[in-house]
């Protein structure tokens, strides 16, 4: 596996026997890997001839006074699992190599990054649309890898990507979680055992919403009501937002249909972790 820091020995290698003319997937990440990102690691290999794996913790998309200081990192540890997936090259810029003096730009994201964590996070989302731009351009990948774990950054990220007319495919995959439920993250290592036992309570609160559409439930108010509630009384937790909206636009829906997303962020300890289940009548997605 390549281990690549700089612009311009990525362009070398890109146009290299190794990867001229092959088609090319992305998964960026902000590195501290776990199973999730393993998991879009894994589903590149069946379309794509080579695998690129960023990894950068982007200032820009982090909101004054929050983690990127403590942000972990193991940039040893996650070279070696890349290489175990046979990852062809990890991309590793430093911060003034993606931001070179003199930057300026920002790209302002589509409406799908109002409101949730584009309210709760003021800056989060044009910080995540400037990186990304800069590392589709980079790179240039054919096809990028995101989780949806991050819901409502894919739905920024694919309309993004359309109105700029990148060459890229998004393809989202889903959630993987603990034995628990509990979504994987690289923030869970915030979390105390007895944090991370009452962080369950946003998976729960998500999973009971959906039982009760399965039962028969429609009204979005309703069922985001009660998981106001349950969230409300959980202790050492504080609800930053619940929500059911449409996928792709991101807006809150009153009647729920199927495929509806029911999305939700807690602050518990030094975390805020967020999650979300897809409304579906049968399927345990
Ligand atoms: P991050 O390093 O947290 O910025 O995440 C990099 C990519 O991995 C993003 O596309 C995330 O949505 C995805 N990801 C993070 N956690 C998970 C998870 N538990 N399951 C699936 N994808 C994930």
């Amino acid at each position: 596996m390549r281990v690549i820091r700089t612009v311009s020995d990525w362009k070398a290698l890109k146009a290299s026997p190794e990867f001229a003319n092959k088609s090319l997937a992305l998964v960026p990440t902000m590195g501290f890997l776990h199973q999730g990102h393993l998991s879009l690691v894994r589903a590149t290999r069946a379309r794509n001839e080579r695998v690129a794996v960023s990894i950068f913790v982007n200032p820009t998309q982090f909101v004054p006074g929050e983690d990127l200081e403590r942000y972990p990192r193991d940039e040893v540890r996650d070279i070696a699992m890349l290489d175990d997936e046979g990852v062809d090259c990890v991309f590793i810029p430093t911060v003034e190599e993606m931001y070179p003096d003199g930057f300026g730009t920002c790209v302002t994201p589509p409406p799908q990054g109002e409101g949730w964590c584009g309210a709760s996070r003021p800056g989060h989302f044009p910080g995540v649309c400037t990186v990304v731009s800069i590392l589709f351009n980079i790179i240039g990948p054919d096809t990028a890898y995101f989780g949806r774990k991050d819901a409502q950054q894919a739905a920024v990220i694919k309309q993004m990507t359309k109105d700029l007319h990148f060459p890229v495919r998004i393809v989202v995959r889903p959630t993987v979680r603990e034995n628990d439920g509990l979504a994987m993250s690289s923030r869970n290592t915030y979390l105390s055992p007895e944090e991370r036992a009452h962080a369950l309570i946003l998976y729960k609160t998500l999973n009971l919403g959906r039982k009760r559409y399965r039962e028969g439930e429609r009204s979005a108010d309703v069922i985001v009501e009660e998981g106001r509630i349950q969230i409300e009384t959980e202790p050492n937790v504080r609800l930053d937002y619940l929500g059911i909206v449409d996928q792709n636009t991101f807006k809150s829906v009153n009647t729920i249909v199927e495929g509806n997303y029911y999305i939700g962020a807690i602050f518990v300890g030094k975390a805020r972790l967020i999650d979300n289940i897809v409304f579906t009548l049968t399927s345990n997605s």
